[in-house]
This record gives structure tokens, C-alpha cells and sequence, in this order.
């Protein structure tokens, strides 16, 4: 019995009257870009966020990139965030020209060290990144109360946490800007690319609106140097339809996230910690294990499929590598070495949770390396 770690068009069955109604809407109307379905789902999205503009835009790295850029930063300055993240999030920094600052991350929850940061502020530091990283959002308070102090701008990295709280407030509303992916396996999927840049300040509203659609404030007439970044009528519409189940189905993993913690309890693995001030939303159920390796590998020959988040911190990228002295980052090198993210789509279900902890939990690393 083979379990795959994410199936999403098994996602969709349930979702297909409305899913073609969406698509239908959209082909009448003859409009594809720039239209009332994203009007529509920049207000829901904007409300579902608890803030009061959402900007849609091409994807997730472009949303880091406007949000940046929205702010001014650019050659010579300075970004903190962490290694311990996807690629794109550097990569928008470096699309700047900016320079990426890479701090630590908490060995815990895996989201930035708070207490890293003050160490990494220069005189060149223009914004903080923080990444909230498998749905659970960083430790926001201190990040944000350090930025204030050193007049910093800080522009969340909510790729991964639609819908995630801090301290009972939504993901996206605690810093100045916050940027969303849509890409299709994210809690929030589109059918193709697509991302949002949402934030409560009118003037920041205003300057991504122009840097998303050619710099153009009406037709024809151009005052910023803008880039061609929308998210389509088409996947707007899709996600409108999304958007109304999205605490349901963030509230389905959830629900596998905390029948794996039960089940794996007394373990030799690790699951994920669930700091205090969060209520997540589990974009991946990442657990840690001294033999990740080794353990990955019996899973799959159980027919269970998991993937590491990420194998390689950004630090380590051979894209990165003649950018210098980057610090030694000992918390995201051992993540990087023993995490390991175990199937929690929303299509899992009781049955299938239940096997997959049974079989992590069923893992002996030394009886294992004996027979092999
Ligand atoms: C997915 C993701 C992005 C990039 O989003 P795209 O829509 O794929 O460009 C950025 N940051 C994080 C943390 C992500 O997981």
C-alpha cells in the first residue's frame, strides 16, 4: 500500500461544482486580468486576514520582491532573516540587490531566534524577515518590538500560514507587510502560480498596486519603475472558492497534526513543538530524528512517502556561495541534517495517520542498521 505525501487533486473532488462555476464565471465574463474576481478576493482575503488591503500579485517570491521593494530597499542594505526556509525567501532579497542577513533559528519551533537578531543589526539593516515556517508563526513581539527600536521595516514571510494565529491575531496582520504563496500544495492553493502582498498601510497599498501593474497610476501614464506581477481572474476566482474552506481544512490538519503528536509520543522521533503564543496550521508535520536518513528510507520501503524541508540551508546554496561571511548557523545545520515532514494533506485520513506514526514509531536504528 503505497501513501503518497501529498495528493491534491484528490483535494478537489469534493470542491468541482463550484470549482467550474468559478471557471465558467470567468470565461463569460471575458475579462482575464485585472477584474472583479480580484477585487473580490483581495477584500475576502483582506478581511480573512484581519487587515485592510491585500494586493494580488504573480506568485509568492513576487510578493517578497514587491513588498521590498515597496519599502525601497535595494543595493546596499541590508535583510534579516533565517537559512532555515525555502529558497525564495532569499532570493527576493537578492532580486533587490539587497544583501541577505542570515540569523538562527529557535532549535524548538524552528522560526527565527528572537535573541539572534540584535547581534546581526547594522547600520546598513534596512527590514526583518521572519519566516513562519510549517504554518506556525514566528515569535512575533520581540521581532517586532526590536524592529521599532533600530526603524526597521518587517515584512512577514507567511508562505506556509494561511490562516495561522499569534497570541489570537491571524499571520500577516503583525507586521508592516506580509507575503502569501498560493502556489498549488500550499494551505491555500491556486491551479498555477499566484501570491499576495497584504498589509494595513494605505501608502504601502498604494505603491505595491503601481510596482504590481507597470508602475502605471492610470492608463498610459507611468511614475514608478513597476513590474508586470498580477494574480489572474482565473486563479482569483479558484481561490475564492478556496478561501471558503480553508479553516476547515486547516482545522482537518490540525486535528492529524495532534492524533501524530498522541501517537508518536515516547518515540524515539521528536514531533513538532507547539509554542505557546501560536495556534498553527501545519503546511507540514515536521518531526525530528537523530537518523533521519536512515529512517526516511525505511518509510519509503513501507510505501510511505515523506520529504525534507529543507535539506540545504540557504547559507550552503551554491548560489550563495561567493556571497561572504556568512555566519556559522548551528541550529539550522542540525535541523537541516534531522527534520523530516510526514504526509498531513487534507485528503490523510484517520486510518492513514494511525499507519504512518505505527511505522515511525516501529523504526529501531540500530536493529536496522544490523540487518542492512
Ligand atoms: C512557497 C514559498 C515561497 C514562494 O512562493 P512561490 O509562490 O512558490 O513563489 C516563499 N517562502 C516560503 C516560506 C514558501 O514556502
Amino acid at each position: 500500500m503505497h501513501i503518497p505525501f501529498t495528493d491534491i487533486r484528490a483535494q478537489d473532488k469534493e470542491l468541482a461544482p463550484r470549482l467550474k462555476n468559478a471557471v465558467e464565471r470567468v470565461l463569460r465574463s471575458g475579462r482575464y486580468i485585472m477584474g472583479s474576481e480580484l477585487e473580490a478576493f483581495e477584500k475576502e482575503f483582506a478581511a480573512y486576514c484581519e487587515t485592510e488591503h491585500a494586493i494580488g500579485v504573480g506568485s509568492g517570491t513576487e510578493a517578497l520582491f514587491l513588498a521590498l521593494r515597496a519599502c525601497g530597499i535595494g543595493p546596499g542594505d541590508e535583510v534579516i532573516t533565517v537559512s532555515h526556509t525555502f529558497i525564495a525567501t532569499a532570493l527576493a532579497i537578492t532580486w533587490t540587490g539587497a544583501t541577505p542577513i542570515f540569523v538562527d533559528i529557535d532549535s524548538a519551533t524552528y522560526t527565527m531566534a528572537p535573541k539572534a537578531i540584535e547581534a546581526a543589526v547594522t547600520p546598513r539593516t534596512r527590514a526583518i524577515v521572519p519566516v513562519h515556517l510549517y504554518g506556525q508563526c514566528a515569535d512575533m513581539d520581540p521581532i517586532v518590538a526590536l524592529a521599532e527600536d533600530h526603524d526597521l521595516w518587517v515584512i512577514e514571510d507567511a508562505a506556509q500560514a494561511h490562516g495561522a494565529t499569534y497570541k489570537g491575531r491571524r499571520a500577516g496582520s503583525l507586521g508592516h507587510l506580509a507575503c502569501f504563496s498560493f502556489y498549488p500544495t500550499k494551505n491555500l492553493g491556486a491551479y498555477g502560480d499566484g501570491g499576495a502582498v497584504i498589509t494595513k498601510d494605505p501608502a504601502l497599498n498604494r505603491r505595491l498596486r503601481l510596482l504590481r501593474n507597470y508602475g502605471q497610476s492610470e492608463k498610459y501614464h507611468h511614475i514608478a519603475e513597476g513590474y508586470n506581477s498580477r494574480l489572474d481572474e482565473m486563479q482569483a476566482a479558484l481561490l475564492r472558492v478556496q478561501l471558503d474552506v480553508l479553516d476547515q481544512r486547516n482545522q482537518k490538519r490540525r486535528a492529524s497534526a495532534q492524533l501524530y503528536t498522541e501517537l508518536l509520543k515516547g518515540t524515539a522521533v521528536t514531533p513538532p513543538k507547539i509554542a505557546s503564543y501560536a495556534q498553527p496550521v501545519f503546511h507540514q508535520y515536521v518531526i525530528r530524528s537523530a537518523h533521519r536518513d536512515a529512517l526516511q528510507s525505511f518509510l519509503e520501503e513501507h510505501g510511505i512517502q515523506t520529504l525534507i524541508h529543507y535539506p540545504i540551508p540557504i547559507h550552503r546554496q551554491e548560489v550563495y556561495a561567493d556571497t561572504p561571511s556568512f555566519p556559522s548557523l548551528p541550529h539550522t545545520e542540525a535541523c537541516a541534517r534531522e527534520v523530516l515532514s510526514l504526509p498531513i494533506g487534507i485528503e490523510i485520513d484517520e486510518n492513514t495517520v494511525r499507519r504512518v506514526a505505527h511505522c515511525v514509531a516501529s523504526y529501531e536504528p540500530n536493529q536496522h542498521a544490523v540487518s542492512a
